[in-house]
């Protein structure tokens, strides 16, 4: 039989990669502490028809999708916001609001693989359920770089915009809803030439196409000026200057807090999922040209499920991109290693006292390999010292007799004859 692999577009993370990635994910659970979000476990099988409801093109053809045993038509959640949604809508509707909830898990794309671009990848989720004002986005701006800031990543930047300044100048030109989506999903990729001739051939006006011009070149770090900007393009469009007050609200909560986040204000700027109706952004770092996190305001989404009208915002961090980041600017730091012995038996008979003394320390808080493989004990010493091993415990039949075993310390090669009862507090110190 020909040797396995993992499927395309799949990855299996090896110990060293599995802890960083589970060390995001403490990150992200003391985050979602910190700022009051409980934490929900939803499935990785959803229908298709809720997964698809809102996603917007791009993110509905690239879906892991199939019939069940039973004929449904399901698929594998390509992102977690349709799942909460659903929960709100249903289950969770009489709950007071705000209802902040979090989840963390994989999410399938068919992505084309590429360097931060994979099919199963981990996504940390925060939902802020139940507020249209402007401390709840910047709540979300806030606990998103929180979660960047314990990680230890640096350097990173917030693309920040308001899908209502572009709807806003969409809407007032009666061009279709759909037109309006596939214009979005162009902006998204920044394929802005072709946006613009789509509106035209759609009978946009010469007015707003030369506007949504101007708007894709509208974009900086001076946040504010950048707003008064955009506020002079769009006068006169009265859902477009509203959008971008409130972004100029979020975004002045935001510094208010104390919060030092570098910000880029981009008036062009869209995102691929089509639930979105207000403030949005991404999260960028300078080595990487793709987003470690994205998220906005999608006040309808729960209303379309079937739920109470319920305005709502919320962020998913990729979690892989931000272990890649990591890597790129130097590493995670790891918490201190947790010292480990091995314990060796020296002989057959006394494999079960061996196992019994390994139990007692395990039971202290430990980690402690026992010798399974049944080797002479040079080897085992080295193969310990290659592991980075802090002890080895070597049960021989003279010291046990007298209550005693013989610890090594396999990095300063010194060995110690200790007795059973006081071994514990001896690795330990
Ligand atoms: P989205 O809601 O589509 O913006 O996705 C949120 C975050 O998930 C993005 O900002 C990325 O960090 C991450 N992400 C999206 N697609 C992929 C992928 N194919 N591989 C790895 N991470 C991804």
């Amino acid at each position: 039989m020909s040797e396995f692999k993992p499927v395309r577009g799949m990855r299996d993370l090896l110990p060293e990669d599995a802890q960083v990635l589970r060390a995001i994910e403490e990150k992200a659970r003391v985050v979602a502490r910190l700022y009051g979000y409980k934490e929900i476990v939803t499935p990785v099988v959803e229908s298709y028809d809720l997964l698809s409801a809102k996603a917007g093109e791009e993110v509905k053809s690239r879906m892991f999708l199939f019939k069940d045993l039973g004929g449904r038509a399901v698929a594998l959640r390509p992102e977690f916001t349709a799942s909460v949604a659903r929960l709100v809508a249903s289950t969770l509707r009489n709950e007071s609001k705000p209802l902040r909830l979090f989840c963390v898990g994989s999410v399938y794309r068919y992505d084309e693989p590429q360097r931060g671009r994979y099919r199963e990848f981990w996504q940390s989720n925060y939902e802020l359920m139940g507020s249209d004002r402007p401390e709840a986005d910047a709540e979300i701006l806030m606990l998103t770089n929180s979660l960047m800031q314990l990680t230890g990543l640096k350097k990173y930047v917030f693309k920040v915009g308001h899908i209502g300044v572009l709807k806003g100048l969409l809407g007032r030109e009666n061009v279709d809803e759909k037109v309006q989506n596939v214009v979005m999903q162009l902006m998204d990729k920044k394929q802005h030439g072709d946006a613009v001739a789509l509106l035209e051939r759609s009978g946009a006006s010469r007015e707003c196409t030369s506007i949504i011009r101007k708007l894709v070149e509208l974009k900086g770090a001076n946040i504010f000026r950048v707003v008064d900007e955009i506020k002079t393009l769009v006068d006169g469009c009265t859902q477009s200057v509203e959008a971008v007050r409130n972004l100029g609200e979020v975004l002045e909560l935001v510094s208010k807090s104390g919060c030092t986040i570098d910000v880029t204000v981009d008036a062009g700027f869209a995102r691929g999922l089509e639930y979105y109706t207000g403030m949005i952004f991404e999260v960028y770092v300078p080595d990487l040209d793709i987003a470690l996190g994205g998220g906005g305001r999608y006040n309808r989404l729960i209303e379309l499920f079937g739920g109470e009208p319920t305005p709502a915002v919320g962020v998913a961090h990729g979690m892989d991109r931000i272990m890649l980041a990591l890597q790129l600017q130097g590493g995670f730091e790891k918490a201190g290693e947790q010292k480990t012995a091995v314990v060796v038996p020296t002989k057959d008979e006394l494999i079960g006292e061996a196992m019994k003394l390994a139990q007692v320390l395990r039971e202290a808080g430990m980690t402690v390999e026992l010798e399974v493989m049944g080797r002479k004990m040079s080897k085992v010493l080295e193969a310990a010292g290659r592991r980075k091993a802090t002890f080895a415990v070597i049960i021989g039949e003279k010291e046990f007799r007298e209550g005693a075993v013989v610890v090594k310390d396999l990095a300063k090669r010194e060995q110690t004859v200790i007795s059973v009862g006081k071994i514990k507090e001896y690795l330990k110190s």
